[in-house]
């Protein structure tokens, strides 16, 4: 079973967490009996960080495969494992976000999250079901009065630590400014062609840690494409360490200190997808991938309507 190095998150809660864990938002949605599956056979092959939330509605099938695994004697306790979840926008309010966590936890069949995140840095009506989201079912968040209830959740004892995602510098400024908690961690696309420069330094410097979602640029999903998967650079570099392409953008990802959520449901590359710790990079390989032309990540402002609410998700500014 393969071994995964571990950071510890900022000073706010000091917990350790795998710095890759299996996502589980699948596109088109995976029915509950597959992810439970893949689940376990991820718990099988090593992984001990899982990411999911309310909106992926993968909750009920990560507690699912948890309660099996323990059953199953693949895992010992529930402590054994790093589990994210996150607050769906039609709850950033105040009062919704203690009920919130609570339904999470109900799905998932525990008594505490690892880490507790703000989805995206907007307040949607509650009615909102489908994509794109029209401009009148959207707001600004109240981040003061949410992230109260978010430091509320941990202060419970509901959650270990508390985060955001989606959350650009300036977002970030302001919630350091009243925050009693600062948040442990910033959930944001990034891979080698949406780098997210700007934003890893003002983290660093902030003891935010960042995690990496759509590391493999999505490939499959509405969203999401093949640039990272069949990107000749990293097929280029890919060859001289006998990896595929994939291995080499989450290998960087990790060497720029930063953690990973990726998603397979598929046993060779859920497998394949660990396999990044026993070689690295080098300089010029580091350099060149470094030096690869951005594009603005796509992943939800094109989804969800090209207005300002929305295309704030892209991170970095
Ligand atoms: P991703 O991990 O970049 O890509 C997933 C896609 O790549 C799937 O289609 C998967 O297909 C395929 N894949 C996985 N490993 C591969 C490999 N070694 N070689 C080739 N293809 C591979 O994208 P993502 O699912 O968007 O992001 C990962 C996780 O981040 C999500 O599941 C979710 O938990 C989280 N996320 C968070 C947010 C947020 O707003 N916070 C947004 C998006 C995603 P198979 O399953 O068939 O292998």
């Amino acid at each position: 079973m393969a071994k995964v190095p571990e950071i510890t998150l900022s000073s706010s809660c000091n917990r350790t967490r795998p710095v890759i864990g299996m996502g589980t938002s699948s596109y088109p949605p995976a029915d509950p009996e597959t992810a439970k599956v893949a689940i376990i056979e991820a718990i099988k092959a090593g992984y001990r960080h899982f990411d999911t939330a309310f909106a992926y509605r993968s909750e009920q099938s990560l507690g699912e495969a948890i309660a099996e695994a323990l059953n199953l004697g693949l895992i010992k306790s529930r402590d054994e494992l790093f589990i994210t979840s996150k607050l769906w926008a039609s709850f950033a309010e105040r009062d919704l976000v203690v009920p919130a966590i609570k339904t999470s936890l109900r799905n998932l069949q525990l008594d505490y999250l690892d880490l507790y995140l703000i989805h995206w840095p907007l307040k949607l009506s509650q009615e909102v079901r489908q994509m794109p989201i029209v401009k009148e079912h959207a707001f600004p968040l109240d981040i003061k009065s949410v992230w109260e209830g978010m430091e509320e959740c941990q202060n419970l004892g509901l959650t270990k630590a508390i985060g955001v995602s989606n959350f650009s510098c300036k977002k970030l400024e302001e919630l350091l400014s009243f925050a009693k908690i600062p948040p442990a961690d910033n959930q944001v696309e990034m891979n080698p062609l949406w780098q997210q420069k700007k934003l890893r330094e003002f983290c660093k410097a902030k003891d935010i840690h960042i995690t990496a979602f759509s590391p493999l640029g999505a490939n499959g999903t509405k969203w999401g494409d093949n640039r990272i998967v069949e990107c000749d650079i990293l097929e280029e570099i890919a060859k001289a360490h006998g990896k595929t392409a994939a291995q080499i953008s989450l290998r960087w990802i990790y060497e720029q200190g930063v953690s990973l959520v990726t998603k397979s449901y598929n046993k060779e590359r859920m497998k394949q997808n660990l396999e990044i710790f026993d070689w690295s990079l080098t300089e010029e390989e580091s350099n060149k991938i470094d030096q690869l032309p951005q594009r603005k990540g796509v992943t939800f402002a094109s989804i969800l309507g090209p207005h300002d609410l929305m295309l704030e998700l892209d991170a970095e500014t």
